[in-house]
């Protein structure tokens, strides 16, 4: 099964950026990410055999995470593979803190993730941008405010309408 550990936006939250997808794809071309599955991925496992789900949950359960205010304010865009997001210009530190957390457990229990390139909290709103055009005239956002209480570990499966993510499990964050 392929997993990722996430923050998922409240309802309100992804309705904001799900329209904010939309004016992107609307100027830059590009395929908008659908409303329910926007996402900030915290570590992604990959491909991962069964029978360590319950080890991974009980890793991500150890972790002591506060809760935090996330501000998502900027867009951005990588070329490298064709990717318009929102991220924050000013990440609140317990994010960072969580982040290294949760990979020291999983590290812990011999389950490894992505950690080739330096964490970079973003939310993929647009896949596919037609090259060159992306990276021009982004402009600043309406900074949205998401208090988050908890994370989830999430399957992710293809299929014909794209990817498709189920909660798997999710861990509370301590009040802040
Ligand atoms: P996904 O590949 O399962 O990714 C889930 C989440 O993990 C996304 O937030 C993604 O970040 C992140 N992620 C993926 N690979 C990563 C890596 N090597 N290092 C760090 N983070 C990583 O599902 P998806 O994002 O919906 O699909 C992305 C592309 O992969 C699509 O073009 C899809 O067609 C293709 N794909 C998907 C699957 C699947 O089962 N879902 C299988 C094969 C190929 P970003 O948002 O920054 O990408």
């Amino acid at each position: 099964m392929r997993l990722f550990f996430a923050l998922w936006p409240p309802e309100s939250v992804a309705q904001a950026l799900a329209g904010q997808a939309d004016a992107l794809v609307r100027h830059y071309g590009g395929k908008a990410t659908r409303k329910e599955t926007i996402h900030l991925t915290l570590a992604f496992l990959g491909e991962v055999d069964e029978t360590l789900l319950p080890a991974t949950i009980q890793a991500a359960q150890v972790v002591r995470g506060r809760s935090f205010a996330l501000t998502i304010d900027r867009l951005g865009y990588w070329r490298h593979n064709r990717l318009l997001w929102a991220g924050c210009s000013s990440p609140a530190e317990e994010l960072q803190i969580l982040v290294e957390n949760l990979r020291e457990q999983l590290r812990a229990v011999s389950i490894l993730c992505d950690e080739k390139q330096r964490f970079t909290p973003h939310l993929t709103l647009v896949r596919k941008v037609p090259d060159r055009r992306g990276a021009v005239g982004l402009a600043a956002i309406e900074p949205i405010t998401w208090l988050c209480t908890s994370f989830v570990l999430v399957c992710s499966r293809l299929a014909s309408a794209g990817s498709e993510y189920s909660a798997v499990a999710e861990f509370s964050l301590a009040d802040g």
